[in-house]
């Protein structure tokens, strides 16, 4: 039987490197897969999901507003789909997460979701809030603060290295405003807003 799994880390573990290694395994074993990733800003087209270490492949982009059944229904309808791939998780819809949900379990398929579990201040995204409570399967990506403990949150920075406290749970941009951190040094940096 398919299953929905949510593979949920904080920024800068890797997520997109597990991705693509993974979807890589199937198509080496002569399977095809279908990746997706949210459209995060205006750029229309085909969308890439591209990680650090420099491995990359193209991926269709989901918006808020898309029915992501539909969307995977019509691309098995162009031939055999042996699992689904979705990067930036976090940015689904709940509604999304159902469609998701429907595809296991209607058309049979496995759907592995990759994303962000909590934003800079400390709380679950909706789509992966969804995840968390829909999931057959749940896995960490895990990184390691700079003392050596496992990270689990993430703080934003000004450009001085400062934690950012308030502001929009989304902002896109380059990986250097954003820090993974354990609890504790995550609730230092917040707490006096201290370079790390
Ligand atoms: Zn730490």
């Amino acid at each position: 039987m398919a299953k929905l799994y949510f593979n949920y880390s904080t920024m800068n573990a890797g997520k997109s490197t597990v991705l693509l290694q993974a979807s890589h395994n199937y198509r080496e074993n002569g399977m095809q897969t279908y990746l997706l990733t949210a459209q995060i800003d205006d750029r229309a087209g085909v969308g890439r999901i591209a990680s650090r270490i420099g491995i990359g492949s193209e991926a269709d982009l989901f918006t808020p507003q898309d029915d992501l059944f539909a969307m995977i229904q019509g691309r098995m309808s162009q031939g055999a789909v042996a699992c689904v791939f979705v990067d930036e998780a976090q940015f689904l819809k709940p509604d999304q997460v159902w469609q998701l949900a429907r595809v296991v379990d209607d058309l049979n398929v496995p759907v592995l979701c990759y994303g962000l579990r909590v934003d800079f201040r400390g709380e679950l995204f909706p789509g992966s809030a969804t995840l968390l409570a829909l999931a057959d399967e749940m896995r960490e990506v895990r990184t390691i603060c700079h003392c050596g403990r496992k990270a689990t949150m993430v703080i934003r920075q000004d450009e001085t290295g400062r934690a950012i406290t308030q502001g929009e749970q989304v902002q896109i941009g380059g990986n250097e405003t954003y820090v993974s951190l354990c609890r504790r040094h995550w609730r230092a940096a917040i707490a006096d807003g201290s370079q790390i």
